[in-house]
């Protein structure tokens, strides 16, 4: 078997569209000490992610060009390092610079949106007037183990003990309960609402402990809502047929590492059923920075997508369960914590879990870390010439007003294809290079449910729903940790994931697929997506113990219109994330990868960069 890992691919309680940047109405956060205490983003449900508001001024600058935002206020504010971004990677160049030169060096991290932890971001539900947690973006820490010293120190440091999550994630939730990974075919797309025991593809089998298909190749096919073409050529699919492909053996690992997966299965194996090819398109998702349509045979094969047999994901040495109930929100508040103490009580991560964060500790005039969130950041230059400089002026704009501060130097641990509009005077070949880099798009919905009796009863640890705008959904990672408690019997409250990884027209170039999703994504309201999850849960779920008004109390669509990090071509990333003087690169599109320890190790070297 053929060994990949997840690395490798690589808004109120129903607040509708239009909501305000600022939805606790706290004032600009440029001059603070003046959060309202009140101010809770996790809590927040509706459109979140990169919620309505946070890219305006980016968008502005990057799109419109803008570079006249008025008058500008001097804050008269002088900091050591100026981080831009709060993401993991942002937090940790924080975290690393005082380490290196001191804690009692000012840092300042500036990030537009209005929580901390970049795509890490926590989702809270009450239901039931119980907290029910959540991720909406970066979920689980991979392969951990083998982040080396860097990362070992520093998951030591914030009191993140992985041995913990061995006891922590209930690997046999799913068998104790028949939860197995099935398929949901839809009517509109299929002519009827089915679901069938079986996944058709690899991708549920990264979440540990859910078992795969419940009845054979053969019986699955006899229940797919297919003509009978159609199942013919299923099976036939699932059947495999590398070996009808007439290519010398010696040659065939060329051959299939450069041919089309859907050239193999039109020309190959004769397959023109619209169903098996839509079942083929979402049989990836998020496993390559593309979908099936644009994969060669191999990508394909090695991310288990329709017809190849299941891949192992981890092994007993990498179980994937390093995974807080909030995801790696986990992480960045672990990060926060150590850095401004006040936020809250609590010894290690595990200890964070259930803490309410105070928000109005992270700006505080007095602290040695300030974190100032609602704040885009438009221009970094400078004083002067960059060679003999010995200050950086940073601008952002908070509310519609523009701010100036000031550092010795500054760390961009924001999107590096954002980086040229912002350091408007980068070496011609740095910022060229920088333009090229990319991200595809994701979206992660949560969903707060009263209770999950209609999962229970048709089986679902995750529905494979091939056609639908979330392609997948499945119950949470059944993790209990720091006083949190997954939920436990079908009765109890629970959130569960839809997971979307939405694409382009098929066969168009992978930019333009990710443009064209994203302007998609951004189109919606939450109204559009509350339809599309009413309808999608309604159908899929046994009418008689679901109905979506009474059971589903809270929705949050997380929306990454710049999701994981895809690199541009050749060396394009290397030479983007050059020092420039006083600025340096971090974030995880620097590597690129989309991966949380990944982001740690940019931050590292931006950091030391610096000098
Ligand atoms: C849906 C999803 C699921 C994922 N799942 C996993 C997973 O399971 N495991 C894993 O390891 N990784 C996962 N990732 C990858 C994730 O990108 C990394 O784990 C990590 O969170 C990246 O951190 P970062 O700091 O590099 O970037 P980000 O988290 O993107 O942080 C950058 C921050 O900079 C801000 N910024 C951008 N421009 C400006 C500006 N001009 N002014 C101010 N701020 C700005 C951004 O808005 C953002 O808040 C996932 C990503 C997504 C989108």
């Amino acid at each position: 078997m053929n060994k990949i890992t997840r690395r490798n691919f690589i808004n109120g309680t129903l607040m509708a569209a239009g909501a305000s940047m600022f939805p606790f109405g706290c004032t600009s956060n440029a001059v603070l000490d003046s959060l309202n205490p009140l101010y809770y983003p996790p809590a927040l449900t509706g459109l979140r992610g990169s919620h309505p508001g946070s890219n305006t001024h980016a968008h502005s600058r990057t799109w419109d060009k803008k570079s006249n935002w008025g008058p500008i206020t001097d804050l008269k504010e002088e900091y050591n390092l100026i981080v831009v971004g709060g993401g993991i990677s942002g937090l940790s160049a924080a975290y690393f610079y005082l380490q290196k030169h001191g804690n009692d060096k000012k840092v300042l991290i500036l990030d537009n949106h209005d929580d901390f932890g970049g795509h890490a971001k926590r989702n809270e539900h009450t239901i039931n007037g119980k907290t029910r947690l959540s991720y909406g973006g970066s979920q689980t820490l991979v392969d951990p183990h083998t982040g080396g010293a860097l990362i070992n120190n520093l998951l030591t440091e914030l009191g993140i003990d992985l041995e913990r999550f061995k006891t922590a994630y209930d690997r046999d939730f799913f068998k104790k309960n028949s939860l197995s990974a099935v398929t949901y075919f839809n009517k509109e797309t299929f002519g009827e609402d089915k679901v069938v025991n079986h996944p058709f593809c690899n991708y549920p089998n990264y979440v540990e402990g859910l078992p795969g298909a419940k009845i054979s190749n053969k019986e699955a096919v006899q229940q797919a809502p297919l003509s009978e073409k159609g199942k013919k050529q299923l099976l036939q699919v699932l059947n495999g047929g590398l070996h009808k492909l007439k290519v010398p053996k010696a040659e065939l690992q060329e051959y299939i590492s450069t041919h089309s997966y859907f050239d193999y299965l039109k020309n190959t194996l004769g397959v023109d059923d619209p169903g098996v090819m839509k079942m083929a398109r979402n049989s990836g998702l998020d496993w390559a920075s593309t979908g099936t349509d644009l994969m060669t045979i191999a990508s394909a094969k090695s991310c288990g997508a329709l017809g190849f047999a299941p891949v192992a994901v981890y092994d007993e040495n990498n179980p994937y369960i390093h995974h807080f109930p909030d995801g790696n929100a986990g992480l960045a508040r672990a990060l926060v914590k150590k850095m401004i103490p006040h936020i809250g009580k609590g010894n290690n991560a595990e200890e964070l879990v259930l803490l309410k964060f105070k928000y109005n500790e992270l700006d505080k005039s007095s602290n040695i870390v300030r974190i100032r969130l609602n704040s885009t950041v438009v221009n970094v230059q400078h004083g002067g010439d960059p060679k003999n400089s010995s200050e950086v002026f940073v601008n952002y704009i908070s509310e519609n007003k523009s701010y100036q501060v000031k550092s010795k130097g500054v760390v961009m641990a924001c999107y590096n294809m954002m980086i040229p509009h912002i350091v408007t005077d980068l070496p011609l070949e740095q910022a060229a290079a920088l333009r090229l880099q990319t991200k595809s798009p994701l979206q992660y919905t949560t969903v707060g449910l009263k209770n999950w009796r209609a999962i229970k009863e048709i089986g679902m640890g995750l529905a494979m729903s091939p056609g639908k705008m979330h392609q997948a959904v499945l119950m949470d990672f059944p993790v209990s940790i720091g006083g949190y408690e997954y939920t436990k019997t079908p009765d109890d409250p629970c959130v569960i994931q839809m997971i979307s990884c939405p694409y382009g027209t098929i066969g168009a170039p992978r930019a333009e697929q990710f443009r064209e999703a994203r302007y998609k994504m951004l189109g919606l309201q939450f109204k559009d997506y509350e339809k599309e999850i009413r309808g999608h849960l309604s159908s899929m779920l046994p009418k008689g113990s679901f109905n979506f008004d009474r059971d589903v109390e809270s929705i949050t669509v997380n929306r990454w219109a710049h999701g994981y990090a895809v690199g541009g071509p050749g060396n394009s990333t290397k030479i983007g994330r050059q020092p420039f003087e006083r600025i340096t690169i971090a974030n995880s599109d620097s590597a690129p990868s989309a991966d949380a320890l990944v982001a740690i190790k940019m931050a590292y070297r931006a950091v030391n960069e610096l000098g």
